[in-house]
């Protein structure tokens, strides 16, 4: 008798739902946790002040003495919401966010003691670190990495801890964090787009990234997925058959929010608020017991931080609710997975969107500038976007039937399609000096953009109206990957359109206007490829990409490559993002965090299948065999007849067990051979092609056996158990 099951069950079933005090204005204590604007005018001098808004704004250098006087405040006004301790908190490649907290607190002489917090601990720590991967980078035993405080994304106290976002990077100044080079492109961004901005208006000094993520989850009793190792300890299901009901009804999206979700949402926006984490939306999603959440946009190195900062908090809530948040691509088999779309945009200081459609021809000139280039940088560069993407839990979806493919393609719409064929098709412009009538072959592009909502759900890069929409990122990813290579290869971009326009200008002495229609003209026939209106799920859009000479990598092993390929590194190089030592570190530690995920799913699954599994069927067949061995007493003769559905059950059960068993052994002898390849890439193929293709093998004969083994005697949670009970 499987009573845990039975309990865990009960206890789930029994658990309401806890609901946070609702009296609280949102607005009142939006931000109430940051040391923003607001804080630092009332805890910092005005040259302190004006130092960190400098730095902010400008990136400059925050010297000693002033770091003393705002770390004096920034510890006044951490004491006065509570913070006891403080923390560098940064982003190691680990995933997640790492922090190691330090006490204010300090003894001096005669008993007593102060809060001591000076220039030195908020600008520098070293965390020591050496168990954070390096890639080889940083020698273990030198254990140098340090932190370096953010200016840029405020400071905040979560619980007691005063968390000061940081860099990390190995102490001789090689990024061992996401954040850095994340730091780096959008610098790089910020250069190359500003000069292009200023074709339009000669007054913009500054153009920033925006990011505006959606994070999907599910959200599951804690009871029940403790009770199942394959998401205690893999964060997925590696078996369970498919409920009755799954999400065919589609009856679970846009549908009422069950309760104790709906507790834990209010829950989380409130904690989101005070952090300054500015949450909007929260609906369900298709799959049952699945969600989302999404913020308004911030720039980019901001939004990334709050993601991160979002996935921890989630975590935490969820536990005081008695409920598991889980982040990964895909936790359940036959049910959609979850993704994390990045709206991205690029915005000048005076509050320009630069991929917003105008009104007049020559805002119409920047954002088909900005939009073509964008087009452009994306054809150049898809396998390496790709590669951004690349993760073991996101292989899941990327090419199954739910998720963007894993090839790479734009979606602009039909009216951005025909702007796009209407100007592509001009003849050249009679050479003309007069900008105006340059900007009248400018196609005129309709205001109704924004609405039309006739959005392709099915591609993975795609326009909606003001924005793109990177959807191909995982749920549970750093969002610094994808921005870090999609911000680089549009400042790239930019660089190479902005000398092609200079180039037009002074040899040719071409008009301004003129020179940047002939080069977006040129860029539109060079990125016809990539652009793709059809059905990004379809057969017939993989044999059509493959013509079109897109790549299509549909595992991490694979789609790794072009990351650490020739041109990748030059270009990392040539826009200063990441040496080669940096790139090629980062490689070595996606491409062992991707065997040791394998490694893992391998394991727990050998366990579960060998000691839950098979135990239960061997239990439930002995009791088949003691009914045939009865009916035999009774009926004699008869008995094969009368016994015959039973036999069939016991044979068929013989042979599932024979099956798991034969194939656990098969893949434990893959993983011996993969664990001694030297070679990290060979390693992960290995686990890739020779490993992981044993998974849906073992699970095919679990959940066979899970539909016939007797309900009561099935020890582990249940498909509809784990998603239906809320
Ligand atoms: P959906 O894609 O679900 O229809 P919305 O269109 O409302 O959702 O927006 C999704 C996300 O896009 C939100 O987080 C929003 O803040 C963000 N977004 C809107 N404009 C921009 C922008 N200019 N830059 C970056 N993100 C943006
Ligand atoms: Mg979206």
């Amino acid at each position: 008798m499987s009573s845990l099951r039975f309990q865990v069950l009960r206890d789930a079933i029994n658990r309401q739902a806890q609901y946070p005090d609702e009296k609280i204005r949102r607005s009142n204590i939006f931000g109430e946790n940051v040391f923003n604007e607001n804080s630092m005018r009332q805890y910092l001098a005005k040259d302190a002040f004006k130092s960190v808004l400098s730095a902010i704004e400008d990136g400059t250098k925050i010297d000693r003495k002033m770091a003393n006087q705002i770390a004096a405040g920034m510890k006044e006004w951490a004491i006065t919401k509570g913070a006891t301790h403080y923390t560098h908190w940064f982003q190691p490649l680990t995933g997640g966010t790492a922090e190691k907290h330090d006490a204010f607190f300090e003894p001096i002489g005669g008993g007593g003691a102060i809060e001591i917090f000076g220039g030195g601990q908020l600008a520098q720590q070293e965390p020591d670190a050496s168990s954070f991967p390096s890639g080889g980078i940083r020698n273990t035993f030198e254990a140098r990495g340090y932190t370096a405080w953010d200016p840029s994304s405020p400071a905040f106290v979560f619980g007691t801890t005063l968390c000061i976002p940081t860099i990390f990077v190995s102490y001789t100044g090689e990024a061992l964090d996401y954040k850095t080079p994340l730091l780096r492109a959008l610098q790089a961004v910020d250069k190359a787009a500003t000069k292009v901005a200023k074709y339009f208006d000669s007054e913009v000094s500054k153009v920033q990234a925006t990011l505006g993520w959606e994070q999907e989850y599910f959200l599951i009793d804690k009871g029940l997925a403790n009770a199942r190792p394959d998401l205690v300890l893999a964060g997925r299901t590696l078996l369970g058959h498919s409920p009755a009901k799954g999400q065919q009804l589609d009856d679970h999206y846009f549908g009422s929010i069950p309760e104790r979700a709906m507790a834990f949402m209010r829950d989380l926006e409130i904690e989101c608020m005070k952090l300054g984490i500015p949450v909007k939306t929260r609906h369900n999603e298709v799959a049952p017991n699945q969600f989302e959440l999404a913020p308004i946009f911030e720039e980019a190195n901001l939004a990334v931080d709050h993601n991160s900062l979002l996935m921890d908090v989630m975590g935490k809530v969820g536990n005081k609710h008695n409920l598991k948040v889980l982040l990964h691509e895909k936790p359940f088999a036959g049910i959609n997975g979850s993704g994390k779309h990045n709206n991205w945009s690029l915005a000048t200081n005076k509050g320009v969107n630069l991929l917003s459609p105008g009104s007049t021809p020559k805002k119409n000139l920047q954002f088909l500038t900005f939009f073509i280039n964008t087009i452009m940088a994306v054809s150049n560069y898809e396998e390496l976007l790709r590669a951004s993407i690349a993760t073991a839990g996101n292989d899941h979806r990327l090419g199954a039937n739910e998720a963007p493919p894993a090839i790479v393609s734009v979606f602009i719409g039909s009216q951005l399609t025909t702007v796009l064929n209407e100007l592509g098709s001009q003849g050249k412009n009679a050479k003309n000096d007069d900008e105006s009538k340059v900007l009248d072959v400018v196609p005129k592009i309709p205001e109704i953009l924004l609405d039309n909502t006739d959005r392709n759900r099915t591609s993975p890069f795609a326009f909606t109206g003001n924005k793109f929409e990177f959807r191909a990122v995982g749920s549970s990813s750093n969002c610094s990957s994808p921005m870090t290579v999609l911000n680089m290869i549009m400042a790239k971009q930019l660089k190479d359109f902005q000398a092609e326009v200079e180039e037009l200008r002074k040899g040719k002495k071409m008009p301004k206007n003129d020179a940047i229609l002939e080069v977006l003209k040129k860029y539109i026939k060079a990125s016809k490829a990539i652009l793709f209106e059809g059905d990004g799920y379809s057969e017939e859009w993989e044999k059509e990409a493959k013509k079109r000479g897109l790549s299509n990598n549909k595992t991490t092993p694979a789609a790794l490559k072009a990351k650490v390929s020739k041109e990748a590194i030059a270009l990392f190089e040539e826009m200063e993002v990441m040496n080669e030592r940096e790139v090629e570190a980062r490689n070595e530690i996606e491409l062992e965090a991707y065997t040791m995920k394998i490694q893992i799913e391998g394991r727990v699954l050998g366990d579960i299948a060998r000691n839950h599994v098979i135990p239960t069927a061997i239990r439930y067949q002995n009791r088949l065999i003691e009914n045939v061995q009865r009916l035999k007493d009774i009926f004699e003769d008869d008995f094969k007849k009368v016994a015959k559905e039973q036999m069939e059950l016991i044979r068929a059960i013989s042979n599932h067990i024979s099956e798991i068993n034969s194939k656990v052994t098969a893949m434990i002898d893959e993983r011996k051979k993969a664990n001694k390849i030297e070679s990290s890439e060979k390693q992960a193929e290995a686990y890739c092609n020779k490993v992981k293709p044993y998974f849906e093998e073992i699970r095919y004969h679990c959940d066979k056996l899970e539909l016939m083994v007797d309900d009561e005697e099935w020890p582990l949670i249940k498909y509809r158990e784990l998603l239906f009970t809320r």
